[in-house]
């Protein structure tokens, strides 16, 4: 196959096509319908991947989906937070669609408030959602990679790196998601699967709709809030990077510099 592409002539367009084909994958996007996970989304099935988006709203999801470019893609839903519900869930994914190729773990929630005003079951929420979520998901998809490898971004935060006032329980469950990328990256490695986590500053979706750009913009070296597709690009760069693992990536316009 090789050989004939590097020998255009008759054959050639077939076999881009069959290429195309081997280095697709089936990819599933937890929290891909709104945000980053849907920046992420999009940019994978334009890459000619096969996408799986995964929210607890089943519409959104499939409604996701369907804007998704390429090939048919597919809906979900799944509270990624709930153990049953991960496993059936990717149950269905390999039964239905084949062995998952990609992860990446974009579901994610906050209830910020100074420690000493949080309310017990936002805590909960909190770290069962950014962090047990993540490891549930995680420890699905990698039966689904023991054979052929795979990769796997979390999603983390600047604030898991540098912790943040006001934030602690949110910080604590990003920052717990970091060691448990860097664990789980070298307990997997020889099974060619890679870990890997982005943290992202303040990027405009729905999760910083509240907050006021221009003046939270002061703090950033670039100026301004991110776009879900700056982060999207990071990710897909994990993605695809094969000899990059246990990595964590900063992707906030230099805020972490400033914190
Ligand atoms: P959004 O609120 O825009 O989207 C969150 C997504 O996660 C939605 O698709 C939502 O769908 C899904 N989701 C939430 N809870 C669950 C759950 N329990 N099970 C399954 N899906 C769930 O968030 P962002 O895109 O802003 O954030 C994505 C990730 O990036 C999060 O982990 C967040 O902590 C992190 N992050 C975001 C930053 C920002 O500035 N926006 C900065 C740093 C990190 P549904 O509600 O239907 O379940």
């Amino acid at each position: 196959q090789f050989e004939s592409l590097e020998n255009p002539g008759h054959g050639h367009c077939l076999d881009l096509c069959m290429l195309g084909r081997l280095m697709s994958r089936l990819a599933v996007v937890f929290g891909g319908s709104r945000g980053i996970g849907r920046a992420v989304a999009q940019l994978l099935a334009q890459r000619g991947h096969r996408v799986v988006v995964i929210s607890r709203n089943q519409e959104a999801a499939q409604a996701t989906a369907e804007t998704l470019s390429g090939v048919e893609h597919v809906g979900l839903s799944c509270d990624i937070s709930k153990d049953h519900e991960v496993q059936r869930a990717f149950d269905t994914i390999t039964k239905t669609c084949g062995p998952v190729g990609y992860l990446v773990n974009g579901a994610g929630m906050n209830r910020d408030a100074l420690l000493m005003r949080c309310k017990s079951e936002d805590m909960v929420s909190v770290l069962h959602t950014n962090l047990l979520g993540s490891m549930l998901s995680c420890r699905a998809a990698l039966r689904s990679m023991l054979t052929n490898g795979g990769a796997i971004v979390n999603i983390g935060s600047v604030v898991g790196v540098k912790g943040n006032a006001g934030q602690s329980v949110y910080s604590a469950s990003k920052a717990g998601l970091e060691g448990f990328t860097r664990s789980l990256a070298k307990e997997v490695a020889s099974r060619n699967i890679r870990v890997n986590l982005v943290a992202p500053g303040l990027i405009r979706t729905d999760m910083t709709a509240g907050l006021n750009e221009e003046e939270y913009g002061k703090r950033i070296p670039l100026g301004r809030f991110g776009d879900p597709q700056e982060v999207a690009q990071a990710v897909l760069f994990l993605l695809e990077s094969p000899y990059i693992t246990g990595h964590v990536l900063l992707v906030d316009g230099g805020l972490n510099l400033t914190m």
